[in-house]
């Protein structure tokens, strides 16, 4: 099962300014040559990687990118400005193909790489070039190249940011919906409806990451039954785990370790990840219980926190600072 964001874009270099036909008008020459500058080149369209992205969210709502034109040249020889190039920002891992053909244009797997999709149109020659020995007055000047246009379909594999881990009814269903359902935009996500365990939160349009519920891992998983060993792998790749302890089951510090224990029997190395907890069901604790069990993961030097999915409690802050370590990630990769 692979989760793929995708999204249509139309794109369009920016065309060539056009050459003039021009003069040099001094009171000492009356008939000056031509002088005539030729048109400045259309902008690029560009693609460039980023690791600030992890989906293809931020370009749903723009779909079209219009490089500038080159300006028209201008007398005594003087070049029209290039138009300026235009950069479409997307995550590493982004296949661009043809919309029509479905054929693979570029595959941009490295972060920072730029690849210049479509050429802008080179600027037309002013009449400055036109002159020749039987043409002293040339008054024709070209007009500049189109800019290259194009159809295209973005696809990307989504990776998940973050692995849910949890005992079956610790609330990761719950935490999910509660997440990724905080901004109202995000019901139009294709697989926030398509693929219930995989969730795109939002924490502003910018800044998003990628959650993925991994059900099976206690449920069953090491059997091979249902979609266990495909979230297995996809939590592989995961960059932090969010541990969903409930209090109402048994001791909280045991669960965690026990969590992580099931990890390690299906070889999954738990020492790249930044693992956060989260004691849940925090409402119908009372104070002093919540504060007993944080202080148990806090003296074991476990980041730790104290939420309420069903109230959507706490969550806010567990979201920012998850974003903030995985923003850690990506500068020291
Ligand atoms: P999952 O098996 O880990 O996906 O757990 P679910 O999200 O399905 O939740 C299991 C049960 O716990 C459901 O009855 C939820 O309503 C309940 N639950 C989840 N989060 C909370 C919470 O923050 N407080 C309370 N009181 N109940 C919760
Ligand atoms: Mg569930």
């Amino acid at each position: 099962m692979n989760f793929v964001d995708e999204v249509d874009i139309h794109i369009k270099a920016g065309d060539g300014g056009r050459g003039i036909v021009s003069f040099l008008r001094e009171r000492s020459r009356p008939m000056g040559g031509p002088d005539g500058g030729d048109g400045g080149k259309g902008g690029d369209v560009i693609f460039q990687t980023t690791t600030s992205y992890n989906t293809l969210f931020h370009l749903r709502y723009k779909r079209k990118f219009l490089a500038q034109d080159g300006k028209p040249g201008r007398g005594k020889h003087s070049h029209g400005k290039n138009g300026e190039d235009i950069i479409i920002y997307v995550p590493c891992g982004t296949i661009i193909k043809d919309k029509e053909t479905d054929i693979i244009i570029a595959d941009l797997v490295d972060k920072d790489t730029k690849f210049i999709i479509a050429k802008g149109g080179i600027g037309g020659k002013g009449n400055a070039h036109f002159l020749t020995s039987t043409r002293q007055t040339p008054r024709f000047a070209q007009t500049g190249r189109e800019g290259e246009e194009k159809f295209l379909k973005l696809e990307l594999k989504i990776l998940a940011d973050i692995g849910l881990v949890g005992l079956p009814n610790a609330g990761k269903s719950t935490f999910l919906s509660k997440v990724t359902a905080a901004k109202p935009k995000i019901a139009d996500y294709p697989f926030t409806t398509l693929v219930p365990n995989l969730g795109v939160v939002s924490l502003s349009d910018d800044r998003t990451m990628v959650i993925a519920d991994i059900p099976g891992l206690i449920e069953g998983a090491h059997t091979g039954i249902g979609m266990g060993h495909e979230f297995l792998r996809h939590i592989e790749r995961t960059r932090a785990l969010l541990f969903i302890i409930d209090p109402i089951q048994n001791d909280t510090f045991e669960q965690f370790s026990l969590l992580k224990k099931e990890l390690l029997l299906y070889n999954l190395s738990l020492s790249k990840k930044d693992i956060f907890v989260a004691i849940n069901k925090t409402d119908i604790l009372d104070k002093k219980e919540v504060g007993e069990n944080l202080k148990k993961f806090h003296d074991m030097g476990q980041k730790v926190y104290a939420i309420s999915a069903i109230k959507g409690e706490g969550l806010t802050n567990l979201l920012e600072d998850i974003y903030k370590s995985l923003q850690n990630f990506h500068t020291n990769e």
